[in-house]
């Protein structure tokens, strides 16, 4: 299905005009791939009607490529509901910043709150761990172990200090942090398989009485369907500040990110990825988005090479070579162009079905291009205006400036004449084809 949507995507970018034919068929295959992607209905809807309507307008009509519009709308309107620039953590002004996690059972909490403390911990905070999960017998067990891993201390309930009582726990807790100056408290409470009333209400309480700075809603990449309802009742029930999204690593395509992010409003900002301590990143919007359409990274490659070789400066080529005046300069300036796509061929590692294009670009050395200016650098401007003239003294003269050889002259003549014979095919056509730009 997700092949589907690169297909269609990749219809769309070698067409000149959009219908609203062309418009329909891609706004459909995106509600399939969100759909695919576990997004929830509602929010696939919303999303859906938004795209459609922003590419029949007047952005697109009037683009330069259509095509690359639209797909440039679907990623912004992704990133946009993904909460659009990454959030931090919020500190408090006073120490200690207090972060209270809430979730369901299973979601991930837990497991969250030695990863959290391990990152504070290289940052240079001082966290302490909360035991405020009375419910399950276990729980405080497992939450010591997570702290003898991450190397941080815990507060738990000690026998007559508290017992049975989250709320008093957690107060303790925070009050404790204070006296022993601990700068960052991580309280971690229980959660049930479903939305529970006494939980939520259990939940709610501890936030009242520790008031935190932070709280967390930590949810399963691998909910589906059920993200809103769980979400909604959790914001409800307790509320929460940011959302923290768990075991991304696993087959989960990060609908419930969408979904959650879309009815809540709320910024996620953890992506959890594994059982181990290190586990955990920051959330990116635009990663997510790809993500979501399983396109790899292709959008933001779009992107990319759209502002470093922007289409008025490919029009100017295209029209240089029209007009026989492509010189070696213009070469040059060209290569220094795909240079600032420098990160392009890492990029392009991660992509699904990108083959054609990352052979074309393994053929690109960035030293490639040092080299060529190099050599161009050496020339005088006659020769670069017209390599026509650069006869064998001319060659060794400019092999020699440039510390290069004759022979490594001659490649880089030879390669401008084909890039110029190249060029001038599909200067007819409109834009060079530049990797990245063109049709892949
Ligand atoms: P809690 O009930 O919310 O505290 O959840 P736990 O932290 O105890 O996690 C429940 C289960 O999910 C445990 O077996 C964890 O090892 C596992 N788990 C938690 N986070 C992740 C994650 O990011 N990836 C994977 N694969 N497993 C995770
Ligand atoms: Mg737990």
């Amino acid at each position: 299905l997700s092949d589907r949507l690169t297909e269609t995507f990749r219809n769309l970018r070698t067409k000149g005009k959009l219908s609203p034919a062309d418009v329909d068929g891609t706004v459909r295959e995106i509600r399939r791939a969100l759909l695919d992607a576990d997004v929830a209905l509602v929010v696939v809807k919303d999303f859906t009607s938004r795209v459609r309507e922003r590419a029949l307008g007047d952005e697109v009509s009037k683009a330069l490529n259509p095509a690359q519009q639209v797909v440039q709308i679907v990623n912004e309107e992704l990133v946009a509901i993904l909460g659009g620039q990454q959030r931090r953590l919020e500190f408090a002004k006073t120490p200690p910043t207090v972060i209270m996690l809430a979730g369901l059972q299973g979601s991930g909490k837990t497991t969250f709150a030695g990863k959290l403390a391990r990152m504070l911990e290289k940052d240079g905070h001082t966290p302490l761990l909360v035991a405020a999960d009375l419910q399950r017998p276990n729980a405080v067990n497992q939450l010591q172990v997570v702290a003898e891993r991450a190397g941080a201390a815990i507060f738990a309930p000690q026998p007559g200090n508290g017992v049975g009582d989250p709320v008093r726990v957690s107060k303790d807790g925070v009050e404790y942090a204070r006296q022993k100056q601990y700068d960052t408290v991580i309280i971690d409470t229980a959660g049930r398989l479903g939305v529970d009333a006494e939980l939520m209400k259990q939940a709610a309480d501890i936030r009242k009485a520790t008031n935190p700075d932070e709280v967390l809603f930590v949810i399963d990449a691998m909910i589906g369907q059920d993200a809103v309802s769980t979400a909604k009742a959790f914001q409800d029930g307790v509320d929460f500040t940011g959302v923290v999204l768990s075991k991304l690593d696993g087959d989960a395509r990060g609908g419930a990110a969408l979904s959650v992010a879309s009815v809540t409003g709320r910024p996620i900002i953890f992506a959890s990825n594994g059982e181990g301590l290190d586990d955990v990143e920051a959330f990116h919007p635009d990663r997510m988005a790809s993500r979501i359409l399983d396109l790899g990274d292709i959008l933001t490659l779009i992107e990319q090479a759209q502002q470093t070789f922007d289409e008025a400066e490919a029009m100017k080529v295209a029209e240089k070579l029209a007009s026989e005046t492509f010189t070696l300069e213009d070469f040059l300036e060209q290569m220094q162009q795909m240079k600032k796509m420098g990160s392009m061929k890492k990029m392009l590692g991660m992509l699904p079905g990108m083959g054609g294009m990352k052979d074309q670009l393994d053929n690109f050395d960035e030293r490639e291009i040092d080299r060529t200016e190099a050599i161009i650098r050496s020339m005088t401007v006659v020769e670069r205006r017209n390599p026509k003239v650069l006869n064998g003294s001319r060659r060794l003269r400019i092999a020699r400036g440039s510390g290069m050889t004759v022979t490594d002259v001659n490649q880089l003549v030879q390669r401008f004449d084909q890039a110029a014979k190249m060029m001038k095919t599909v200067a007819k056509g409109g834009m060079p084809n530049i990797p990245g730009m063109g049709p892949v």
